[in-house]
């Protein structure tokens, strides 16, 4: 049986778990070799912890059984050589990346009156830098080659402010105006450069004791069920949070040949939070 990646090569960034995982198994189930990078650090930063080597052996062992070839490599997207080395690798062992999904991102809230230096240059580090070392270092290849899909991850907060997300709006808005800058670069080659802008996505980024402590301060210990109507108000649609797989369906398509003529563009996945902002 054909299918729509057949013979592609897919990087996926902080591919261990959450969302990254997600796409990470929609590729392989639709036909393409999997590039994963994630960095399995905590940082001093993160108030949450990231992946583990578990995280990223499990999704290894979940893209194997889809009969697909994976190459998994420990690497911190904020870091240019790293990110040259996941490259090099990758076209090293398959020969072409066709597609790249600059995925990897940490949530880091605090008031901006006493975020930190630290907390600051991580967000940005991370999910502003990181997504500029991903496309600079895949591009190479795909204009090379004549063909590449580009996906950046923005949010909800890539298009408008939130107390406690001065640093994080502030990367994913960077991320939009990366993403459209880098679209029209690389319009002559071939090469696609879309962004998703996802809602609340249940994934260990939102589910954590530090998130549901901010969003619940009156309770020592917040459960899901506490902190759901805080995170429905920040929806549209009466959703608290959206599944991964929601989101790989619309990377899918942006990472698809069918997407040709669709470049610099932005697509909410917000349970029609996206209505609220210009
Ligand atoms: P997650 O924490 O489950 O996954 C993020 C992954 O990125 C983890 O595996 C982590 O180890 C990895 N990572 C973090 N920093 C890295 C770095 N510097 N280098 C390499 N890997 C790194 O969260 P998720 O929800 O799957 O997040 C995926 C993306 O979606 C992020 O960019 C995030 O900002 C964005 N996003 C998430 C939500 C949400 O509600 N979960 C909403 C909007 C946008």
């Amino acid at each position: 049986m054909e299918h729509a990646f057949d013979g592609q090569v897919a990087l996926v960034t902080g591919g261990a778990r959450g969302q990254g995982r997600a796409h990470a198994l929609a590729f392989a189930e639709r036909g393409a070799d999997v590039v994963l990078c994630d960095r399995l650090d905590g940082s001093p930063h993160v108030d949450y912890p990231l992946a583990t080597e578990e995280d990223l052996a499990e999704t290894v062992r979940m893209v194997e059984a889809t009969g697909r070839r994976v190459l998994a490599l420990r690497a911190d997207t904020a870091d240019r050589g790293a990110m040259e080395h996941v490259v090099t690798s990758a076209e090293a062992e398959f020969g072409r990346i066709d597609i790249a999904v600059a995925n990897a991102g940490v949530s880091i809230p605090s008031p901006v009156q006493s975020m930190s230096s630290g907390r600051w240059d991580e967000a940005i580090g991370t999910n502003l830098t990181g997504v500029f070392n991903t496309i600079a270092t895949v591009a190479p290849g795909m204009i090379a080659r004549g063909y590449g899909r580009i996906v950046t991850v923005s949010s909800m907060l890539g298009r408008s402010g939130g107390p406690n997300m001065a640093a994080y709006a502030a990367s994913k808005w960077g991320v939009i105006g990366l993403t459209k800058s880098s679209a029209l670069d690389l319009a002559d080659h071939g090469i696609t450069v879309n962004a998703v802008a996802p809602g609340n996505i249940s994934t260990p980024m939102i589910h954590n004791h530090a998130l549901y402590s901010h969003l619940r301060p009156d309770l020592d210990n917040p459960t899901p069920e506490d902190v759901a109507p805080v995170f429905e108000s920040l929806h549209a649609q009466p959703v608290p949070w959206l599944e991964p797989f929601e989101v790989s369906r619309v990377v899918l398509f942006l990472a698809s040949r069918d997407s040709a003529h669709i470049s610099g563009i932005v697509v909410p996945i917000d349970a029609g939070t996206a209505a609220r902002v210009t």
